[in-house]
């Protein structure tokens, strides 16, 4: 039997109007500000994407540019003239930043309670403390909001997380354990010695990974719950721009599994959503 899709847009689109009705109610226009560096077009879609859900649910967008040659002090001084600015309730910085640029240092001065990705590190440690009130990882609140939309029973449940990157693997596991969510986790990565006997045992599986189609059939539970983080693009030449975006996951995984969200359609609108819920968190807090 087909795997049910987990229709990540669906799903963002039921959460933006739960925003909707909250920014009606917030007092305040929600402002984000936006810190593009450089030329990377993939990072302008995204930008792109972001401002656009900006404009679809009202929240207030400014766009900070400047050229990949830019200093690190020009970007510095930016984000402390964002912080300091009482009209913004959210600040991102697109990453990548180009190699000259010490992105962490950059992160760590973003006014945690304006830090809508959730990469700050006193926002990454609130959830280790189980704190979930917070700015959390747009990516794996993203996956959780995705898997209680759909009823996915997790408590007591195996969760296998391919992946221990700060912004979407660790916190995604540290989510899935906590309490409320109640899942028995592990955390699959390079060094792991059989990725594959790892997920055979999961109830639900979250790659987040970076290799295209990694997660095969024969590594899926019959019945498993498959999330599919990856956004991998691949050489394709049937088709006309010559590449297509995979996943992590094999498609034909939806022939095993019970659920499975699709790549593209997935996790990805439910990352720009919960962007959107953090920055209207935000406003809330800084207003009520
Ligand atoms: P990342 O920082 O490169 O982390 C990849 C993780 O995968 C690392 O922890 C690495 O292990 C592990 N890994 C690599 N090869 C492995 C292997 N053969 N077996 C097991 N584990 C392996 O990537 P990321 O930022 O977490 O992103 C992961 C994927 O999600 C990428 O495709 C990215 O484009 C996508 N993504 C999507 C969204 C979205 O909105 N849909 C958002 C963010 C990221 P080590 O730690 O041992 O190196």
């Amino acid at each position: 039997m087909a795997a049910i899709r987990l229709d990540g847009k669906a799903c963002a689109a039921d959460l933006e109007e739960r925003l909707k009705q909250r920014i009606s109610k917030c007092g305040v226009t929600p402002h984000l500000a936006v810190v593009i560096v450089g030329d990377d077009p993939a990072s302008h879609v995204y930008v792109r994407n972001k401002v656009r859900s900006c404009e679809r649910l009202g929240i207030k967008s400014t766009h900070i540019e400047f050229p990949s040659e830019a200093s690190e002090e020009e970007v510095r001084e930016a984000i402390i003239s964002l912080n300091n600015d009482s009209s913004l309730h959210g600040i991102l910085i697109q990453s990548p930043l180009p190699n000259h640029m010490d992105e962490e240092s950059l992160t760590d001065l973003i006014d945690p309670s304006k830090d809508v990705d959730g990469f700050h590190p006193a926002n990454l440690g609130r959830i280790v403390q189980g704190r979930l009130d917070g700015m959390i990882p747009c990516t794996p609140a993203g996956v959780m909001e995705m898997l209680r939309w759909a009823d996915v029973e997790m408590s007591g449940k195996k969760a296998v997380v391919i992946g221990r990157s700060f912004n979407v693997g660790m916190p995604q596991a540290l989510l899935l354990a906590a309490k409320g969510a109640d899942a028995t986790v592990t955390i699959v990565h390079s060094r792991t010695k059989d990725a594959k006997a790892e997920c055979l045992s999961a109830d639900i599986v979250i790659a987040a990974v970076g290799r295209p189609e990694m997660v095969m059939p024969d590594w899926v539970k019959p019945g498993a719950v498959v999330v599919d983080v990856g956004i991998n693009r691949i050489d394709d030449e049937t088709r006309e721009r010559g590449w297509r975006l995979a996943g992590d996951v094999h498609p034909d995984v939806a022939n095993i599994a019970s659920l499975l969200s699709p790549v593209p359609g997935g996790v990805g609108p439910m990352t720009v959503a919960m962007l959107m819920a953090n920055t209207v968190t935000s406003a809330e807090s800084q207003h009520s």
